[in-house]
Order: structure tokens, then C-alpha cells, then sequence
């Protein structure tokens, strides 16, 4: 498979939704480059006294309509395209559940797994240093995302509010309960991909306890988000991670799967599977949905001449190509776009941050009640814009929404200077 740059892939996706939009071209120019980019090295001392350096990011991309918002991951292949487009989807998901954030995302290029954690906490809290100019709760707000969770945003909470002398707990979000996390956040990813999985299904009128259910990815958004989607009836037949996939056509049970994995390290060696399957055989099963809640470029053209599939809902962040999508678009499978059916995450995090700048804490029941609300508005919003303009597909109706949320805002405040 050729390599495709998801900054492309995202620029590309910005063009397509531009289209349908009577905006400015300029305007819509700058809506599809980062505002700025920090690149930095971090030299952090190992348990053995060693120094290893590590290369680190974090894109800012648009903050028309309110601080920089996203995610820090820590992977081997995070790079500046990467993160660049990162921090772009996160400015139209913001905005595709209308909540006051521009977009941002972070990552460092390491593979947690070799570390100890004293030497991850010296990495985090070296980047939490490097990040301290830019971030702060009316700036820029870090939280979680590929292998990093409320232990790394503890952390940096902590390093940024020794550094600063303060008190701020809305600098981060995804933090632990005891460190003013919120309700519901752990979870809240998965639950948005199984309430647009559930709105999916009604929109063609079919019932989401009869569907069956392969899951790519399994771990924050996919084992809550497969979890979710049983828990309304459907049968999670296949699941995976980076060391392979297993099957059972009589359904997994999702919950025990992510014990086995908590235990052993993998899904792989579940008891209650039937048999092993390859990458490419779980994302081209026969199933009713699809959720690939793994990496980026996980579906290109080809894969997706043979996905069974009738819809895809995304928990990652772009799993498809855009030469997939329109494949799929063709193969008329419906795609929940990943700037909706992940926004669960960023949804939560802007509750706990209006939690922590009330020091007042909501229960479980009023953030998922709140989710649910944002969640499906932005999905009818989706749905309109489809209808309206005759969109090939969700995804850029979704942008068409979003962008001109942006736009909106960027268009009454004027360009400075
Ligand atoms: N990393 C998550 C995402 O990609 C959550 C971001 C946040 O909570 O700010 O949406």
C-alpha cells in the first residue's frame, strides 16, 4: 500500500466539503494549515543513567473558535504530518459538536512499552516543560489519545502547575477522578461511536441489536466502544490489536476479551474465540458494522473494494483514505466519519474543563445525558447537510457544517492585523 500523508488526506477532505460551501478562497486556504508547530527534543535521563532524546510536537491549527484542543500520543511512527493532521481534525470535530475549541494535537516519537514508568513520568513531565509557554486553560488544553491516559495528564497537570505556581486543573483533560477528572470521560469515546453506531442504523432503518459487529483496534475507543455496541444487543464477532485478530461467528463476549487482554497483554489466545484471522480478514469480514478504532490509513482503495461491511463507523482518527472513502461512497457503505463518531472524547473533556473552571462536579448520569444530546444533534446537523447538498457521503457533510462554524466565527472577528 502506498504511503498516504494524512495531512494531505486532510486537506483533501477540507477541499471536498469547500466545494459545497460559497466561502472565500483564501478563507478556506487558511482553514487547512496549521497556525504553528513546535518541534522540540527532549533529553531525559534513563534508570541507568543514561540520556536518550526523543523527538516531540504539537501542532496548534486553528483557534477561531476557542483554545487549542486535542490529544498527546506516544507511538514510534508520530511525525510532524501526522500530528499536523491530528490537530486538524480535532478543529472540525470541535466544531461538529459545536463546542468552543479550535484544535490542537501533540505526540512524542517513542514506544512506551520499553520504558519504565519513572522514565515515562521524566519523558511527560520534560514535555509537559517544553509544552508550558503554549498550553494553560485559555490556551491550549492536552488530554489523552494513543497510549497515553489520566497517569501522563496527572503529570503534566502537576509539572505545569508547579512550574507556574497555580492552581489550574483545566490546563489538561482526561486526568484521574482524585486529580479533578471528570465522570464518564474513560468511557466517553466508545460511547460516542455507539450512539452514532445506533443513530447509523435507525437513519436506514435498521435495528443495531441484529447487526454483527468486527472491531479493529482494541484499545480505549474499541473495547468501550465494542462494549457499548453489545450492550445494545448486537454481537461483537471479531476483534483485534497490533498482534492479530480473533473470531467467533456466535459473538465474543467483549467485556471478558478486554480482561484477557488486561491480563495476557493481547486478544490474541481469547478461550471464546473460534479461530484467528489476519489484519485484512477482520476488516474484510462479513459483518453489518465495521469499527476500525486503531491508527490512521488502516482502509486504502483496494481494502475497501472488499470490505462486506454496510457501515463503517470510525473510533480512529482517519482510518480511511480519502481514495477509500470514495470506493465505499460508490459501494454506497455508509461511513460515520471519525470527526463525529470519536468526538466523544474531546465532548467529555470539555465537560470536565467547564467542571474544573466551576471547581463542581457533575455525575456520570448528567455527562452521559449531555454527551447523548451533543452527540446526536451534530449527527441530525450530519444528516442535514447530507440531504441538503447532496453530499457522495457523511463525511463531507460533516465538514460542511463544520467548516462553516469556523468560518462564521473567523468571518465576524476579522483577520488581526
Ligand atoms: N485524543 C482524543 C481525540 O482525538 C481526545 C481529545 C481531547 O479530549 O481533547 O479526539
Amino acid at each position: 500500500m502506498d504511503e498516504v500523508n494524512p495531512f494531505e488526506s486532510l486537506q483533501e477532505q477540507i477541499d471536498d466539503a469547500a466545494a459545497y460551501l460559497d466561502a472565500d478562497e483564501g478563507m478556506i486556504e487558511r482553514l487547512k494549515q496549521p497556525e504553528r508547530v513546535l518541534e522540540t527534543t527532549l533529553s531525559v535521563e534513563m534508570d541507568d543513567g543514561s540520556i536518550e532524546t526523543f523527538r516531540a510536537y504539537r501542532s496548534e491549527f486553528n483557534g477561531d473558535r476557542g483554545p487549542y484542543k486535542g490529544g498527546i500520543r506516544y507511538h514510534p511512527g508520530v511525525n510532524r504530518a501526522e500530528v499536523k493532521a491530528l490537530s486538524g481534525w480535532m478543529v472540525y470535530k470541535c466544531a461538529a459538536v459545536d463546542i468552543p475549541y479550535g484544535g490542537g494535537k501533540g505526540g512524542i516519537e517513542i514506544d512506551p512499552a520499553e520504558y519504565s514508568e519513572s522514565e515515562l513520568e521524566r519523558i511527560t513531565r520534560a514535555f509537559a516543560k517544553e509544552l508550558r509557554p503554549l498550553i494553560g486553560e485559555d490556551k491550549d488544553i492536552p488530554a489523552p489519545d494513543v497510549n497515553t491516559g489520566q497517569q501522563e495528564m496527572d503529570w503534566i497537570k502537576d509539572t505545569y502547575e508547579t512550574l507556574e505556581n497555580t492552581t489550574e486543573p483545566g490546563v489538561v483533560t482526561g486526568k484521574s477522578l482524585d486529580n479533578g477528572g471528570s465522570e464518564g470521560r474513560v468511557e466517553a469515546t466508545g460511547r460516542s461511536v455507539s450512539i452514532t453506531a445506533r443513530e447509523a442504523f435507525e437513519y436506514l432503518d435498521r435495528d443495531i441489536s441484529e447487526a454483527t459487529v468486527a472491531v479493529q483496534g482494541y484499545g480505549n475507543a474499541g473495547s468501550i466502544g465494542a462494549r457499548l455496541i453489545e450492550d445494545q444487543g448486537a454481537d461483537v464477532v471479531a476483534v483485534s490489536d497490533s498482534s492479530g485478530a480473533v473470531h467467533n461467528p456466535d459473538g465474543l463476549d467483549a467485556r471478558a476479551v478486554k480482561d484477557h487482554k488486561a491480563e495476557t497483554g493481547s486478544v490474541v489466545g481469547y478461550e471464546g474465540a473460534s479461530e484467528r484471522l489476519t489484519n485484512e480478514e477482520l476488516l474484510t469480514l462479513d459483518v453489518d458494522l465495521l469499527v476500525p478504532a486503531a491508527l490512521e490509513n488502516a482502509i486504502d482503495a483496494d481494502l475497501a473494494e472488499d470490505v462486506s461491511a454496510d457501515v463503517i463507523v470510525e473510533a480512529a482518527n482517519g482510518p480511511l483514505t480519502p481514495d477509500a472513502d470514495d470506493v465505499l461512497a460508490d459501494r454506497d457503505v455508509y461511513v460515520v466519519p471519525d470527526i463525529l463518531a470519536n468526538a466523544g472524547g474531546v465532548t467529555v473533556s470539555y465537560f470536565e474543563w467547564v467542571q474544573n473552571r466551576q471547581r463542581f462536579a457533575w455525575t456520570e448520569q448528567r455527562v452521559n445525558e449531555e454527551l447523548e444530546r451533543l452527540i446526536t444533534d451534530a449527527f441530525d446537523a450530519m444528516t442535514a447537510a447530507h440531504e441538503e447538498h447532496g453530499t457522495p457521503n457523511f463525511r463531507t457533510a460533516m465538514y460542511v457544517v463544520s467548516i462553516q462554524r469556523v468560518l462564521d466565527a473567523a468571518e465576524k472577528s476579522g483577520l488581526f492585523p
